[in-house]
């Protein structure tokens, strides 16, 4: 093969390898992500949770702050039911006490269901716990295993760019200019083989002049449809 065509193919190789870290890098850092929101989001599930047991609590103490004053009162109405003596008194007065033995009951009841959710909710957030606890050594760990793949790949990056200085400076400005051009437009596609007398950039047939120069591999031949640089690719099966 002519010597810059190959330089050509050489520089086009390096320049997809190296435009192919930066995906690379950016799943890495998406799966970091997603493992510490993940565990983030076990946390914010614990303080709702601890949210809901407060307020729960909240209304316990509510409720048997009532409990304790319906208490006072029903002491109190058996202290007044010694000195009365009208009936219609006393029946003013048993109806006061079945009235607040029945929001003793309500209070009770409402005690007993709140005690309940109580419960339940802290069984859920020593779950929560255990669950967060657990995400975030999982986000942890895999943040140290790929902190070894993030070295592994700015190791990977700096030997592609040494390459790829190796071979710009080996070639003439020229070529490396003309390439340039073409790869403004066409990117990592600038330098392409053919395929089945195929520009594999444009996917146009060529005809069969343009593609016995290319075969003959002496000259940099550009594909006459889209204007790419075109080689022989050896590893087709002729
Ligand atoms: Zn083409």
């Amino acid at each position: 093969m002519n010597k810059y065509l190959n330089q050509l193919v050489k520089l086009s190789e390096i320049n997809r390898e190296i435009d192919a870290f930066e995906p690379r890098i950016q799943k890495i850092e998406k799966s970091i992500s997603v493992a510490f929101e993940k565990a983030k989001n076990a946390n914010d599930s614990i303080e709702l949770l601890e949210d809901e047991i407060k307020d729960s609590k909240l209304k316990r103490m509510k409720n048997e702050a009532l409990l304790a004053e319906l208490s006072e009162k029903l002491k109190s109405i058996g202290k007044k039911s010694a000195s009365i003596k009208s009936e219609k008194e006393v029946k003013a007065l048993q109806l006061e006490e079945e009235l607040a033995k029945e929001h003793c009951s309500f209070a009770n009841e409402e005690i007993a269901r709140l005690e309940k959710i109580i419960e339940l909710k802290e069984g859920e957030k020593v779950k929560a716990k255990e669950l967060h606890l657990e995400l975030q050594k999982a986000a942890e760990e895999l943040n140290a295993t790929i902190e070894e793949e993030r070295e592994a790949i700015k190791e990977d990056m700096q030997a592609a760019y040494a390459k790829k200085n190796e071979i710009v400076n080996a070639m003439s400005p020229k070529i490396l200019s003309f390439y340039e051009k073409i790869r403004k437009w066409a990117h990592n596609s600038a330098v392409v083989p053919v395929r089945k007398q195929a520009c594999y950039g444009c996917f146009m047939r060529i005809n069969d002049k343009t593609n016995a120069l290319v075969a003959a591999s002496e000259d940099i031949i550009t594909c006459p449809h889209c204007g790419r640089i075109l080689y022989r690719d050896t590893t087709e099966v002729a």
